[in-house]
Order: C-alpha cells, then sequence, then structure tokens
C-alpha cells in the first residue's frame, strides 16, 4: 500500500516542458509527479508563450528566474547550477518531442514525455541508443498502465487461468471530435496537422494506449504481420485519420484487433481491452476501472474489485485507499510516476538490482508505440496490406 513517505533520500528536482494553463495534459503530470513527493518542481518551459509561461510558472511556485522562455535556455542554464534539475517532463504537441526529449537527454536529465515519443522508428532507436549512451530513464505516459486492475490481469493471464490465448480485443474510441472540434480548439487542431501530429491522428493519440496495455498483461506476445485501414469522416482531417482498423497476427499464433477512434459519437473514452483464451476472458474498461471481469466458460461472471485481499500482490501493492472508494486515472498516474522516480534514483546509483524489480513504460515501449504506427500507417495508404512488424 502506498502512504505517501518518500522513498528516496531526496525528492528529484524537476521540470516540465510544456503542460501550459490550459492545456490538456500538464495538470495531470503536475498532480502525479508531485502527490507523493517523489519530485519538486523547480523550473519549467511552461508555454509556446514566453511572458505567458512564466507568469504560469510563478504562480505554481516556480521562482521567476526559472521560469524559462525556451526549453533550451532552461536546459542551458540549469545544467550549470549545482541544484540545477535532474529531470524533466515533456508535455508539448507531439512534433517538438523528438528535438526537446534529446536536448533533455544530451543535457544529462532523466525524462518523461509524452506520447507518441516521436515521428519514426529510426528516431525513436535514437532517442533509445541516447538514452542508454547517457543512462538516462526515459518513461512515457502510458497513464493507465499504473492502474492496480492491469496488474491483477497480467498476473492472472501468467497464471493460466484464461488458457491458451487466442484474441486480444482493443479499441480508444471516443466521440469528442465527431465534429470539427480544431475550428475552436487549438489542441484539437494540431491533432489533426501532420506537422505537429506526426504521420496519424487517433492510431498515435489513441490507439497506443490499449495496445501499451497488452503489452503489460501479455509480455509475451510478439506482433508478427499487421493490417490496417484508416479514414477520417471530419472534412479537411485527411490525410490524417479519425478512426482506424488494425488487425495483428501474433508470433504465438494468437490475433488481435485495435480500433482508434476520435468520432464514435456519443462515446465518452471506450478504453478497453478484452483478453480472450480457451478457457477464460478477462476484460477491463477504462470508464469503470475499478472493476475487472473475470469470465470463466460456463460459469457466472465474476467482478474482481480494485483494492480487495483476493487480488495478487503485485495488485495490491499500490493500492491508496483501499477497496471500495473508487482509484482512477490520477491514480494510475502517480503510480507510474512514483516508479519513474525509483527508476531515476536506481540509475544514478546504479542499483540494477532495484531496476530489475520496476517495471513502467520505458524507452522500448515508446519506440514499439512508433513502430506500430508507422507500421499501420505503411499497411494502411498501401490500400491495407499486411506488413511485417520487423522488415
Ligand atoms: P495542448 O495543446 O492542450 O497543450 C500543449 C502545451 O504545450 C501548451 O501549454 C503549449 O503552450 C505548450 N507548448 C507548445 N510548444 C511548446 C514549446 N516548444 N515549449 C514549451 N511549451 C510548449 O496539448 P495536450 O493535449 O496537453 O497534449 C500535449 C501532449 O500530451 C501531446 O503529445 C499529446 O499526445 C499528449 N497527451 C497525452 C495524454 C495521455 O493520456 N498520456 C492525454 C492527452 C494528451
Amino acid at each position: 500500500m502506498i502512504h505517501g513517505e518518500l522513498e528516496l533520500a531526496a525528492p528529484l528536482r524537476w521540470g516540465m516542458v510544456g503542460g501550459g494553463r490550459g492545456s490538456q495534459i500538464g495538470y495531470i503530470h503536475r498532480s502525479a509527479a508531485l502527490r507523493d513527493g517523489h519530485f519538486r518542481l523547480v523550473a519549467g518551459a511552461f508555454d509556446i508563450d514566453p511572458a505567458a509561461g512564466r507568469d504560469f510558472g510563478q504562480r505554481l511556485g516556480v521562482a521567476p528566474e526559472r521560469c524559462y522562455e525556451s526549453y533550451r535556455s532552461m536546459f542551458e542554464v540549469e545544467t550549470r547550477r549545482p541544484d540545477g534539475l535532474q529531470a524533466v517532463s515533456i508535455a508539448t504537441p507531439n512534433g517538438t518531442h523528438f528535438e526537446i526529449c534529446k536536448a533533455a537527454l544530451e543535457a544529462g536529465l532523466h525524462v518523461v514525455c509524452e506520447k507518441p515519443l516521436c515521428f519514426t522508428t529510426a528516431e525513436a532507436l535514437e532517442l533509445q541508443a541516447l538514452a542508454q549512451a547517457r543512462r538516462r530513464v526515459l518513461g512515457v505516459t502510458y497513464g493507465y498502465a499504473g492502474h492496480q486492475l492491469i496488474e491483477e490481469a497480467r498476473a492472472r493471464i501468467a497464471a493460466g487461468e484464461l488458457g491458451e490465448i487466442r484474441i486480444v480485443q482493443m479499441q480508444f474510441a471516443h466521440g469528442f471530435h465527431c465534429a470539427p472540434a480544431e475550428r475552436d480548439s487549438a489542441a484539437a487542431r494540431w491533432r489533426v496537422d501532420p506537422k505537429m501530429a506526426g504521420p496519424s491522428y487517433v492510431l498515435g493519440d489513441v490507439g497506443t494506449h490499449p495496445l501499451y496495455l497488452s503489452e503489460v498483461m501479455l509480455p509475451e506476445l510478439e506482433i508478427d504481420e499487421l493490417l490496417c485501414s484508416r479514414q477520417s469522416f471530419v472534412p479537411g482531417r485527411a490525410p490524417l485519420e479519425d478512426n482506424a482498423f488494425t488487425i495483428m497476427k501474433y508470433t504465438s499464433g494468437a490475433v488481435g484487433y485495435v480500433w482508434s477512434c476520435a468520432v464514435n459519437a456519443g462515446s465518452m473514452h471506450g478504453q478497453k481491452i478484452r483478453v480472450i483464451g480457451s478457457r477464460a476472458s478477462l476484460e477491463w474498461w477504462d470508464e469503470q476501472p475499478n472493476q475487472l471481469r473475470l469470465e470463466v466458460q460456463g460459469e457466472p461472471v465474476r467482478i474482481l474489485e480494485r483494492g480487495m485481499g483476493y487480488l495478487d500482490t503485485a495488485a495490491r501493492a499500490e493500492d491508496r485507499i483501499g477497496g471500495g472508494h473508487p482509484e482512477g486515472l490520477f491514480e494510475a498516474w502517480s503510480n507510474l510516476y512514483r516508479r519513474f522516480a525509483l527508476a531515476m534514483d536506481a540509475t544514478d546509483r546504479g542499483d540494477t538490482a532495484r531496476l530489475a524489480g520496476l517495471r513502467y513504460p520505458d524507452v522500448h515501449a515508446g519506440v514499439h508505440g512508433v513502430r506500430w504506427v508507422e507500421r499501420c500507417v505503411q499497411s494502411a495508404d498501401q490500400g491495407g496490406v499486411w506488413v511485417r512488424w520487423h522488415e
């Protein structure tokens, strides 16, 4: 159980690039990083508009001289300070991730970067090599991966409760952009602009989330080949897609399916994963995250509740309030940020044993997501053909 005690010798000195006032995701980064006291916000280049970023940073309690006009000046000045940054989170539009991430790693910082890590597998591998060479943590925020019931699903699948895994059914299909939201919203606008969003919209924006959940639940599963069809229903979004279907064949003989969508009218979020085995299935839905459905063929459905004693030790380790009370996105993110902090600290101390016991969406997860989007786009743009995972 997590009680909020500091598990490091001292909090990590932490900064942010992006996540400014009015941004969608900045607040959850801060609340997750600061929740257990493992990070202390000491600097930031919070906004594309330097004056707005400076004002916002000061309102967050950051010293005026440490509210920077750009990430470059922040990294330059902070690396010269004896009490300078140790870690930075990047919460800017996709098109900036690669260059900011690269600069942060080159400045010797641990990094937490928003997904997608970058646009191409080649860039992602460059970041992976850089992080390894500099011995820095590069975490990626697939937020719900920190939810306890994802651990429960992983443990039950590993114990063989489902039998042989046959089908993995995934979706992240919301309806918020079923009309041209980009006319009024800057955050929607960059998502459908290839310069800022990259080669895809919904595949990278939402599809990679349940895909990563499947990697956590089914660590042995390897994609062999995939086929994708993508389209955009709201005029003006092409060549980017607001809907995509991806079918995957795994090397084990199992098959998988991801529905990525922003035009699922009426749906709030619709992130779901259902793992189907020869004897039973497990299903988790982010709109009811405290319940995991276990359906054994021929038996009544069982609803496994978060925080209960019958769950696996791994699924109880990050409990914060006990069963009955809901925990959701904020707690899942806080769990991830706690793991990021422990990994950064263990890396700094060269504690390989501690590192081996920590699992979080790392640079490999980042590379995997980028490769998946790249392969999906490749398949769809050739008219929906099977493409091999490894070329
Ligand atoms: P947004 O448009 O709402 O906010 C972007 C913020 O970045 C703004 O404050 C903007 O001023 C700032 N910014 C832009 N360029 C900058 C620069 N060069 N330097 C400093 N600040 C800069 O975007 P958002 O919806 O918050 O998305 C940001 C990132 O987070 C995207 O990569 C997106 O894919 C990701 N995201 C992830 C999740 C998740 O669940 N992990 C959810 C939403 C968004």
